[in-house]
């Protein structure tokens, strides 16, 4: 018997997409004293050994964001940074749908991660709003984004 695929209606991404977007900007507004210098470190995963996880609702948003920036797909990279990293300009290219792993400044240089606790709320709400999507857990920042791509390929 031929089993067609769970689709997730658009009406429920959009909805995931508002929801993580408001998410963004709560952590906005949270007093942590953190400044991204833009130096990029840490959207170089091979150097740091850590890349960030999404779940399904912030891939959407990234998805999103790359779409506007015109492409359909991820460049291609070979050197372990983040393909989203623009390799002459060394700026990200979807910063404002950048998720929320690289807002959370896992890097020294902004002044290191977030202690749990200040973002513990916002991540059980990101992992919720999975659960709704039919996402199965949080995935490699690439494998995510590039999933979300290949669905709205067709
Ligand atoms: S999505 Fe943007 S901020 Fe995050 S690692 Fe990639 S280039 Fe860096």
């Amino acid at each position: 018997m031929h089993r067609a695929k769970k689709m997730t209606p658009y009406y429920e991404k959009s909805a995931g997409i508002a929801e993580v977007e408001t998410i963004y900007k709560e952590l906005a507004t949270r007093p942590i004293e953190r400044q991204c210098i833009l130096n990029t470190g840490c959207c170089h995963f091979l150097q740091t050994g850590e890349t960030p996880f999404l779940t399904r609702g912030e891939a959407l948003v990234a998805a999103k964001a790359v779409r506007n920036t015109g492409r359909k797909e991820l460049p291609k990279r070979t050197d372990g940074a983040c393909k989203l990293l623009h390799p002459r300009t060394s700026r990200c290219l979807i910063y404002e749908g950048r998720p929320f792993g690289c807002r959370t400044h896992f890097c020294q240089a902004a002044g290191g991660p977030y202690a749990r606790k200040e973002v513990v709320d916002l991540i059980h709400r990101l992992e919720e709003i999975d659960r709704k999507l039919d996402g199965t857990g949080s995935k490699e920042l690439h494998e995510a984004i590039e999933e979300v791509l290949k669905e709205q390929r067709y």
